[in-house]
């Protein structure tokens, strides 16, 4: 190994949501010689690009309890964190067949049994609710106490907040590599010379895949890339809550001043890429088609005036799961990748988890034999064509 030209308790490389997360709950548990790495900016990645949905409502529990544990965060940031994610209180529906009520049931018992206040209601009590939305045949998760947040605003406000608490960020610095001696990873390679620290935590997003395999470890994650837009609302779409719809596969978040993201899914949303070659090309038609889908929800949708979209990418895995915690063969590198276009909801408490890990060597929300890397390990990789609609959730 070279000489270091810094060292540091740990290095995190990435300073999008997950590395902005572990890096200020690091601080908040003392620990401060904390160096963030990104080779452009803080949310230069898929932090900034999100739609910014916050739900508990999934069908497992390890990411149910993550989701829940992060809405105490987001609900009381200022408090917690410091500043503003800009946190709003929507009210969030998932949409769905009224003939999935069963399996919903199932997945609402779960929730509640953690403490999230989710019910099932039904197409009466949608219509009655937010009386903009087709509701024949379809009921709803309706979670009263979720919503929405900026992706962005939560990334800088954490690390402003660590960096108060004496986290180091360096911008454009690109990790060429990590470091591994004797089964542990003990450094990162950049332009200015090696970081060596006690612990590494790769949280580079889509481009997870290339720094682990600097050292031998192949990580199951794909860029995948993703589309939205943002449209004028019509005045008559009030009070809009926030909804994804698994019946006609959309979404749509209500921004404060009569403005709406919106599903955006051109021919290639959700293609793998490099996503180095990432471009701001969104098929022109996708923004008639993204509203022409919405309209089966929302009739009013055909008045809805398209402004701007764009894309992003994320890490994707096979069975659509962050991997999460300490590596397990290499000891010392901790891991927060595979963001599956969800991991905006959960990065508090995935934050606050590796955090953990890395400070008393355990971590019971992280922890879960669903986030660990060795659910990869060889013949044990699960095959993303089996996975349904309620594994995806
Ligand atoms: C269009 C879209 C919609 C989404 N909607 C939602 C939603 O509604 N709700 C939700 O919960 N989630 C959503 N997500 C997912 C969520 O945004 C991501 O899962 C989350 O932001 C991932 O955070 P991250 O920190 O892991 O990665 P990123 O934000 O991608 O950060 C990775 C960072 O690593 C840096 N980096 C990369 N390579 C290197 C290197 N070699 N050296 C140093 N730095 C490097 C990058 O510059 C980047 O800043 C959405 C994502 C997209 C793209």
């Amino acid at each position: 190994m070279n000489r270091a030209y810094t060292t540091a308790q740990v290095a995190i490389v990435g300073a999008g949501l997950n590395g902005a997360a572990a890096a200020f709950f690091l601080a908040e548990r003392g620990i401060r010689n904390v160096v963030v790495i990104d080779r452009d900016y803080p949310g230069a990645g898929a932090s900034s690009r999100g739609m910014g949905l916050l739900r508990t409502f999934h069908a497992n529990e390890p990411e149910a309890v993550l989701a829940l544990k992060s809405l105490d965060v987001f609900t009381h940031w200022k408090e917690r964190v410091g500043g503003s994610a800009g946190f709003r209180r929507t009210g969030f529906l998932w949409l769905d067949s009224a003939d999935r009520r069963g399996a919903l049931q199932t997945h609402v018992d779960m929730l509640r049994q953690i403490g999230s206040n989710s019910r099932i209601i039904d197409g009466a009590e949608i219509a009655e609710r937010q009386p903009h939305l087709a509701a024949e045949n379809t009921i709803a998760v309706y979670e009263p106490d979720c919503g929405t947040a900026y992706g962005a605003k939560a990334n800088e406000s954490l690390l402003v907040n660590a960096m108060a608490r004496g986290v180091r960020l360096l911008t454009r610095t690109p990790a060429l590599g990590l470091i591994a001696a004797g089964g542990r990873a003990v450094g990162v390679i950049t332009p200015q010379g090696e970081i060596h620290a006690d612990a590494i935590v790769l949280a580079a997003g889509a481009w997870c895949a290339p720094l682990a395999r600097s050292i031998g470890i192949e990580l199951p994650v794909q860029a995948r890339r993703l589309t939205i837009g943002r449209v004028i609302l019509p005045a008559d779409v009030k009070h809009p809550m926030t909804f994804l719809d698994g019946r006609f596969d959309t979404s749509f978040r209500p921004e404060d001043g009569g403005t709406a993201l919106i599903s955006m899914r051109d021919d290639r949303y959700g293609q793998t890429i490099d996503p180095d070659q990432r471009k701001e090309d969104v098929d022109p038609a996708a923004v008639a088609r993204g509203i022409a889908k919405i309209r089966q929800r929302i009739p009013a949708a055909e008045r809805f005036v398209g402004i701007n979209t764009w894309t992003g990418v994320d890490g994707f895995t096979p069975d659509f799961k962050g991997i999460y915690g300490q590596h397990h063969e290499c000891r010392n590198l901790y891991l927060m990748a595979g963001g599956n276009e969800k991991g905006f909801k959960v990065s508090p408490a995935v934050g606050m988890g590796t955090a953990e890990w890395i400070a008393t060597g355990q971590s019971r929300d992280i922890g879960k034999p669903e986030f660990s890397s060795a659910r990869f390990a060889d013949g044990a990789e699960v095959s993303g064509a089996a996975i349904g609609v309620d594994e995806l959730i």
